[in-house]
């Protein structure tokens, strides 16, 4: 097993290892225990700063040359390297982020599929020739914005750096990384892997730090000339207006109000554990996350009797014991989650069904039990607001239409899931869904690394995942040349 050694209050900028400017640190907390165990470098504008020169001179140096097919090698080697040390990160990721272990380890299995198929699709990633008029030869070439910022929430922070970071390098970019305050160590390991499978200095740079600090400084740098940023409506949107002071693209990932559509004709059996777990994953904290369940009146009492039945056996608990859900990230969390779903309950919203927190919890661990909602208004604010907690709402339609406006009646567009046997119903509402990803008989398929996925609407713009992503870090060059 890989032993990745590293001190967790270091800053990575230019291949070199060093502490934030003024030696400034976070607390580092486990979410199980609520516990500071370590502390996390606090970068600041003027480490950003450090950091985005770095990486400008990586692409005009070492990093810079190199053959695409040379860069999809190093990611080859990284991916390899991360399987490698598999258990040392979920281990990190169970500590630091409160993921049950089977979650940590698929976050880590997921990120290592992200560096193998963008370092297959390095050298594949090419221009065109185009007819035009006689005497000329057009053609375009794809080339990397350079160097690109990615801003990292903490809910998935191994896959997120995966399907962003992965994308860019194998484009050719040199990367600042910000990952989120609390959630940053799986970052900082990766980094220390990227150096030793042979990244050259500065090809990747990470700075952890407070979002209005580090993250607000590296969306604003004139330096950075593309933005990809995960995370929340509001923080996107600040990202994006900053990022166009110097007309930065931005790719935009942002949260969701995510549907699945349950018919009368639906194959059940399959669609309940799909159900119930596409909604409660990583502890509902997932942009992803189907948080709305729409149900044909002809199934509804059958179907909502079968999910009760689920949550009642769902339990939450420390993340090391590897239960159904570990805590939530923070007490800030918890506390938004607890709001917002005793607001519902104070409407009137009714109680489906309850999952329980372990009895042997320790006190200071944010953990929240599942609740399964409805009916309710389809207006109201648990309908239409996201949580990201393990809170589902089950609302009842009665034909495709009624189900269609239901789907699209939030502000998000995510993706959404079909669950009919009627094939032309199938096509009708892939068509229909205003959502990035239309899964028809499932939900998220396994994470789809292959999958372009992103949003419409609140939910954000760009594509992340798949050969699209890999379009989202280039720019194209048209080239024409006049000949006789
Ligand atoms: P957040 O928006 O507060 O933070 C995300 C990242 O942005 C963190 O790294 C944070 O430090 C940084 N940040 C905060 N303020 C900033 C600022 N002013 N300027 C620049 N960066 C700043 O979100 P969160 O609390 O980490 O995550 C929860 C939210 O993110 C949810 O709403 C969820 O839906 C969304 N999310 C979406 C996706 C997706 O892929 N669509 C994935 C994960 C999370």
């Amino acid at each position: 097993m890989t032993t990745i050694s590293f001190r967790t209050e270091e800053l990575l900028v230019g291949g070199e290892w060093r502490t934030a400017a003024g030696g400034a640190m976070l607390p580092v907390e486990d979410p199980s225990t609520g516990e500071t165990f370590a502390a996390i470098a606090r970068g600041s504008a003027a480490d950003v700063d450090a950091a985005v020169g770095a990486a400008h001179a990586a692409r005009e140096g070492d990093w810079g040359r190199l053959a695409a097919f040379e860069r999809g090698r190093l990611l080859a080697a990284l991916g390899r390297a991360v399987l490698a040390a598999a258990e040392e990160l979920a281990a990190l990721e169970v500590r630091d982020v409160g993921k049950p272990l089977t979650q940590a380890r698929a976050d880590v299995t997921a990120l290592a599929r992200y560096l193998e198929f963008y370092a297959g699709a390095a050298d594949k990633l090419h221009g065109e020739t185009i007819p035009f008029l006689a005497g000329y030869t057009v053609y375009t070439l794809r080339e990397p914005h350079g160097v690109t910022g990615h801003i990292i929430p903490w809910n998935y922070p191994m896959q997120i750096v995966g399907r962003s970071v992965g994308a860019a390098l194998a484009a050719g970019n040199a990367v600042v990384i910000k990952p989120a305050e609390e959630a940053s160590l799986t970052t900082l390991a990766f980094a220390r892997l990227a150096a030793a499978a042979g990244f050259p200095a500065g090809a990747i740079n990470v700075v952890p730090g407070l979002g209005e600090e580090a993250g607000a400084a590296l969306a604003a740098h004139p330096g950075v000339q593309h933005v990809s940023f995960t995370g929340s409506v509001e923080v996107g949107v600040a990202v994006q207006a900053a990022a166009a002071r110097h007309v930065a693209p931005v790719t935009l990932e942002l949260g969701g109000k995510s549907p699945q559509l349950v018919f009368d004709d639906a194959d059940l059996e399959t669609a309940l554990p799909v159900l119930v777990r596409a909604g409660l994953q990583n502890a509902g904290q997932t942009c992803s996350a189907s948080s709305r369940l729409l149900v044909q009146r002809g199934a509804y009492a059958r179907v909502v009797e079968a999910l009760a039945a689920r949550y009642r056996a769902l339990r939450a608990g420390p993340a090391q014991l590897d239960l159904d859900l570990g805590p939530v990230i923070s007490a800030t969390q918890r506390q938004r989650i607890v709001a917002l779903t005793e607001a519902g309950l104070r409407d009137g919203v009714p109680v489906i069904a309850r999952g329980q927190v372990v009895a042997d919890a320790p006190v200071g661990g944010h953990y929240v039990a599942p609740l399964l909602l409805g009916p309710l208004d389809p207006g109201h604010a648990l309908a239409q607001q996201e949580v990201f907690g393990p809170v589902q709402v089950v609302l009842p339609f009665d034909d495709e239409d009624q189900a269609v406006a239901l789907a699209n009646g939030t502000r998000f567009g995510l993706v959404a899931g079909v669950w009919t046997r009627d094939a032309g119903r199938q096509q009708r509402l892939a068509q229909r869904l205003r959502a990035g990803q239309v899964f028809l008989n499932d939900y998220g398929a396994a994470g789809g690394v292959e999958l372009p996925f992103g949003g419409v609407g609140w939910s954000g713009h760009g594509r992340e995942k798949g050969m699209e992503a890999l379009y989202g870090f280039t720019t194209v060059k048209t080239v024409a040349a006049r000949h006789r």
